[in-house]
């Protein structure tokens, strides 16, 4: 009762403060986020003004001209959210945060190269996918120092492969956050780390998704440009899941489309992301850029993927992301083998 005497009583008061008013000849509007939270007697008031404040920035967060109750699962969510960045922080520090790698596979079944995929392996040997804490390090900045380190790991793994003379086309991809690319120094700092480390640019590939390209076009255009100078090659990850403008295609130094793992999936039966996929292939093709299927499985897939002209591929059907010395034995393996043929 008391929750809904609050919702009627606030809902009043965010309308009446939203009417329109008018002061000399000019009409003003101002709304309010109001945020609530109930109490049983026991709390202190510094407590109940904190949950109210923190219901605040929720009503906020939601559009404004609105309200939110506080409700002891979103403080749940905060706490687990702020140790969880105490210990990603700490990760970082003590390294456990570990590179993997998964090959990527051109259309005789060469290696290409491989991706460089992040994996956070605590302490206690428990293992924390990048879904579950590169969104948390993309919010609260973690992912620069991160992001600067998995690229130093990409630079030291091609000057090992620089060594090796089966190894001396291969491309590595790494993945790069919006945060990280929006630098203003992003193109100093990779020239910086390309220089310290001597390697040939051109086997670094960098993976960037649409959304970051067009936030700002001509910004991240210049920007790809001056890498793309240095040597530098670009992925466009995730390709078909973000917007549907595709003018950027045109204007960006892309070299390659990855084909996003949703539509993969859904081959050979599903004949709407056949279509897409279709559709992706010719629009690439037709741009002479290279295109990429992430997360193959099987071999009907490939086989259908192969049918459309999609000739490079990423998956479970060749390999899965490895770690450092397990992917150097079968990278190793697979170019000897193929020596052999
Ligand atoms: P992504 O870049 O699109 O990476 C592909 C994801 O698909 C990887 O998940 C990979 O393990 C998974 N995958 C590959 N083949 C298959 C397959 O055949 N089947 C299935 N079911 N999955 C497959 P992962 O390693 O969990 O990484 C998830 C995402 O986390 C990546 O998506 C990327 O966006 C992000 N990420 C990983 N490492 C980094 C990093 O160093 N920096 C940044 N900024 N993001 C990273
Ligand atoms: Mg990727
Ligand atoms: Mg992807």
């Amino acid at each position: 009762t008391a929750a809904a005497l609050a919702r009627d009583f606030g809902d009043r008061l965010c309308g009446e403060i939203a009417r329109p008013y008018r002061l000399k000849d000019i009409d003003y509007v101002c709304t309010a986020s109001i945020g609530i939270c109930l109490f049983a007697g026991t709390e202190t008031i510094e407590h109940l003004l904190k949950n109210a404040d923190m219901a605040m920035y929720r009503a906020k967060d939601s559009g404004r001209n609105t309200l939110r109750f506080f409700d002891p699962e979103m403080q749940a969510a905060l706490d687990k959210r702020s140790s969880l960045e105490t210990a990603l922080r700490q990760a970082l520090e003590r390294q456990e945060l570990q590179p993997y790698y998964q090959a990527q596979i051109g259309p005789a079944g060469e290696v290409i190269g491989a991706e460089i995929l992040l994996r956070w392996k605590t302490a206690d040997g428990r293992f924390i996918p990048p879904g579950d804490f590169i969104p948390l390090a993309e919010q609260t900045g973690l992912i620069l120092p991160i992001g600067a380190w998995v690229m130093q790991a990409a630079c030291r793994q091609i000057k090992a492969w620089e060594g090796d003379a089966r190894a001396s086309a291969l491309q590595l991809s790494v993945n790069v956050s919006a945060l990280q690319f929006r630098q203003d120094d992003f193109v100093d700092k990779v020239r910086g780390l390309l220089e310290d480390s001597a390697i040939d640019a051109s086997r670094l590939k960098l993976e960037l998704t649409e959304s970051m390209i067009l936030d700002d076009i001509a910004t991240a255009i210049e920007k790809m440009q001056m890498l793309r100078e240095l040597g530098v090659t670009f992925s466009m990850d995730d390709f078909g899941t973000g917007y549907s403008s595709l003018a950027y295609l045109r204007k960006h130094p892309i070299d390659r489309l990855k084909i996003d793992r949703s539509f993969v999936t859904d081959l050979p039966h599903n004949p709407d992301a056949a279509a897409i996929v279709n559709a992706i292939v010719q629009m690439g093709r037709s741009l002479h850029l290279e295109i990429l299927a992430e997360g193959v499985e099987s071999t009907e897939q490939l086989q259908l993927l192969k049918e459309m002209g999609c000739a490079m591929m990423q998956g479970f059907l060749v390999s899965a992301p490895l770690p450092a010395e397990q992917a150097s034995a079968w990278m190793s393996q697979h170019c000897q083998l193929l020596q052999r043929q």
